[in-house]
């Protein structure tokens, strides 16, 4: 059976009602880096993190280009420097690390615990002694991910930089709506970055945010996402600054994305329910759901793990090349950083639960266009890949 649709892992979706916000920026003349849809669009995000949520009240948000211009920004005002040491997920996509040496600072690759595939929180901590003990110097700042969506455990990670008292930046550019016992994925860290990328919960076309603790640290992320611009009547710099801001164009998008945010969230969670029951009996197969109840991941990406043993041998590579011929995107999971070529002499803490991972799993599609008779399908052909018969 092959599909007559391209099936991709999760392909952004319009609601009809980003046009209006373009228009109105148009019409008034709004097409430039600042407006009342970056000022709307960041009231808005506030209020979806911090719903029903009093704890979060403080939180602040500075709209910028990228998921990735958020991190960075974040370590900006961790104040990461040249020659200092970053504590990162390995278990990530690269632009979780990148922005770490764009301050001329090095990566310390932490592997994940098995149960939310994230960053380990012992590991964490022993790795902080071992950098301490052998530099004689604390690392300057911690980058926990929510890999696919799915929560670190924020608690153990928080009490550990706590404990360290070292800034924390948290990559929730793939956990827009997961929460974390009942706090927003993003909330948790010194600042936390979002992407609004064109495959991610909800897309700008290209952008993200910052998530800020006050208005104070905000306006200190708008200044350095502005070229760090000083309060004078002609140009005066005492900083180096970027060119992060968003437009309000994309702005506009994003407001007309917020419509839909919550319906895009619950059918994400319903496409990973159906797939965890409908191969919850297939031996050798296992779907990553919810370790227990803290976590409420907000399934961005379904992914599976394939065991061999049980399995005649069954690689993700081949299942993902049967996907392909049936003109279904599926993805393996992300190459863990230490094991990249371009990281090949930063520092490494690993366990093998990274490496593993790597080698037995797979992303499956999801997101606003697949539709439950896709996910049987996929489960299906899964099903019979698993039991030898294809
Ligand atoms: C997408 C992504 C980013 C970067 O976001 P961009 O908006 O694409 O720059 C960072 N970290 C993770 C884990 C991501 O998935």
């Amino acid at each position: 059976m092959t599909a007559t649709r391209r099936i991709h892992l999760c392909l952004c979706h319009m609601s009809g009602n980003e046009q209006r916000y373009i228009d109105e920026a148009f019409a008034d003349n709004w097409v430039v880096p600042l407006g009342p849809n970056v000022d709307a669009f960041e009231k808005d995000l506030q209020a979806f993190m911090s719903k029903d949520d009093p704890s979060r009240s403080h939180i602040r948000i500075a709209a910028v280009s990228s998921g990735t211009a958020a991190i960075h920004l974040g370590l900006v005002l961790a104040g990461v420097r040249a020659g200092d040491e970053v504590m990162c997920q390995s278990f990530t996509f690269a632009a979780s690390a990148n922005p770490v040496t764009y301050q001329g600072a090095t990566p310390v690759f932490i592997d994940s615990e098995p149960q939310s595939w994230n960053m380990d929180p012992e590991l964490l901590d022993t790795a902080i002694a071992d950098r301490v003990a052998k530099t004689g110097r604390k690392p300057r700042a911690i980058i926990p991910v929510h890999l696919y969506g799915m929560p670190a455990k924020m608690d153990e990670i928080m009490e550990v930089a706590r404990r360290w008292d070292i800034p924390v930046v948290e990559d929730a550019a793939e956990a827009l709506g997961s929460r974390y016992k009942g706090h927003a994925c993003g909330t948790f860290g010194t600042y936390g970055a979002l992407s609004f990328n064109g495959n991610k919960m909800i897309t700008t076309s290209g952008g993200g945010a910052l998530v800020c603790p006050d208005d104070e640290s905000r306006a200190r992320a708008v200044f350095f996402a502005t070229q760090a611009r000083e309060a004078f009547p002609y140009y005066q710099h005492e900083h180096i600054g970027y060119n992060y801001r968003m437009s309000n164009i994309c702005a506009g998008i994003g407001r007309g994305q917020m419509t839909v945010l919550d319906d895009h969230i619950a059918h994400h969670r319903k496409l990973a329910a159906l797939y965890a029951t409908l191969l919850s009996d297939v031996d050798g197969v296992e779907f990553h759901g919810n370790p227990d109840n803290s976590s409420d991941a907000n399934f961005w990406l379904s992914t599976i793990t394939i065991d061999p043993e049980l399995t005649g041998g069954l690689t993700p590579d081949r299942m993902r090349l049967h996907f392909e011929s049936l003109n279904v995107e599926t993805r393996l999971l992300w190459k863990p950083m230490h094991m990249q070529p371009v990281f090949k002499d930063a520092p490494a803490y690993t366990n093998g639960v990274s490496s593993r991972l790597f080698s037995r799993g797979l992303c499956l599609p999801s997101g606003p266009w697949v539709t439950a008779e896709d996910v049987e399908m996929i489960a299906g052909e899964i099903r019979k890949l698993a039991a030898g018969k294809l």
